[in-house]
């Protein structure tokens, strides 16, 4: 039998099984796995590694330093081995009034299947092992080995991620490539393939200056007002051409190559549509095009993304405020390193006579970007053209962020995405849905994938 001839009874059977998937994945969406509020992670854990089970996984539940992690290992026909990386937590459903069926009962509805969790991300979980089925089926065996690793605290930031491969490096690493969690087509149902995440630095600055608030008129002259002191320290953190100007930020700032520069050139435009729907009438520093996407993509940003201070209800309060605050979210790339981006912002601070101002950082993750021409990516690429009929959309990076990092930085895999999503998936909205047909192409990629990798 020839690989198309192959590939056709592998989407046959998965045209055949769709229901008995569909039935699998609207189980795994009951369990209402919100780790933000700490629920049911535990039953979810076990349930998902008893699904992997009956994909023919050998399954188990790993503690971690915080949730549980599910891990299987499938063995294959070949020598070579694809990784999945999903999560099984979901976010929380609230507003539930605005669901029109119930977020932890999977309804569907016009071709659609709507529940927290299905896209984001306990479909992608259902659309490997559906692949997998396919593939036993028709090949007897799978062509290449599968791990999946499957985490419990992707919403409320991967803490446990990075302490995790480190300790489980030779469990997980040697695989030929990595499927990200994520994945799906875009407004013009294009496969969107992403090759890398920025990274991440919260902090939050607050400055105290007198023990309360004061009138203004006693202390308007002599006592130091809060307000003022953050304002001024944080206009030391960047000028008004967007530059950060803490001594050293730039330092590790890595460079696009010719090739992620290559994969700019070819992003389709969404200049114009973006200003229209911010009501925007040039972007910052006025780029536009290419440069507008190496600008959002490549460079390293500092987002005042909340700031509070004094009286701030109807008419006057003349109060002088004992107290300030502000939230920094700052954006990094390859290779800046959050806990020394932190200390150079704490000495800039000093440095400036801002000591006063104290820096709590909340959290902390580093870039990661994955090498376009790798044989894995080009598998990706390729079978998502086959699938999809359309020229996919590669992007060398998510201007978001996720623990990408300790993949490419500890197991050293190259990674990239097959998924089911689509432009109104509304992930961690209410109605969360997928369209039935995108979870078929998602699972029909997803096997060539692994038959491709196999060899
Ligand atoms: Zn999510």
């Amino acid at each position: 039998m020839t690989h198309d001839e192959r590939m056709q009874q592998v989407d046959q059977y998965i045209d055949d099984h769709l229901q008995d998937f569909l039935n699998d994945l609207a189980e795994l969406c009951s369990y209402p796995t919100v780790a933000a509020q700490n629920q049911a992670i535990d039953e979810t854990a076990d349930f998902t590694a008893k699904l992997l089970e009956k994909y023919g996984f050998n399954a188990r539940v790993m503690p971690s330093t915080g949730n549980p992690m599910v891990y299987g290992e499938l063995a294959g026909s070949s020598d070579k081995t694809v990784l999945c990386y999903n999560h099984y937590d979901v976010q929380p459903a609230e507003p539930l009034e605005l669901w029109d069926s119930p977020p932890w009962e999977a309804t569907e509805r016009d071709g659609k299947l709507y529940a927290r969790g299905v896209v984001d991300d306990k479909g992608h979980i259902v659309c490997r092992l559906a692949a997998i089925a396919a593939l036993n089926a028709v090949y007897g065996e799978v062509p290449c080995s599968v791990k999946m690793l499957i985490e419990g605290e992707e919403e409320i930031g991967s803490m446990s991620m990075e302490p995790f491969i480190e300790q489980h490096r030779d469990m997980l690493a040697g695989a030929d490539g990595c499927l990200w969690e994520f994945g799906g087509v875009d407004f013009e149902d294009r496969p969107e393939i992403v090759l890398g995440m920025r990274g991440d630095v919260y902090v939050e600055l607050r400055a105290k200056t007198i023990s309360h608030d004061a009138h203004s008129g006693l202390g308007g002259s002599i006592f130091p007002n809060a307000a003022w002191r953050l304002t001024w320290a944080l206009s030391t953190l960047k000028d008004q051409n967007e530059r950060i100007q803490i001594p050293g930020w730039y330092d590790d700032v890595r460079e696009p190559t010719e090739a992620e520069m290559e994969l700019l050139r070819n992003l389709p435009r969404s200049d114009e549509a973006l200003k229209k729907s911010f009501g925007l009438n040039s972007f910052l520093k006025n780029v536009d095009g290419v440069e507008m996407l190496r600008q959002q993509l490549f460079e390293p940003t500092c987002t005042i993304a909340g700031i509070g201070s004094g009286y701030q209800g109807p008419g006057s309060k003349t109060v002088l405020p004992a107290e300030a605050m502000a939230k920094i979210d700052f954006r990094i790339v390859p290779d800046q390193e959050p806990d020394d981006l932190v200390a150079k912002l704490r000495k800039h601070l000093a440095d400036q006579g801002f000591d006063d101002i104290e820096v709590i950082q909340h959290n902390g993750s580093r870039a990661a970007r994955v090498d376009p021409n790798s044989p894995f990516v080009q598998t990706v690429i390729e079978t998502a053209r086959e699938v999809y009929g359309k020229e996919p959309v590669v992007s060398p990076t998510s201007g978001g962020s996720g623990p990408m990092d300790p993949f490419v930085r500890l197991l050293n895999v190259p990674i990239s995405n097959v998924g089911i999503g689509y432009s109104n998936t509304l992930v961690h909205s209410p109605n969360e849905n997928m369209r039935i047909a995108d979870f078929v192409k998602g699972v029909k990629q997803t096997a060539r994938v692994m038959a491709r990798t196999g060899g």
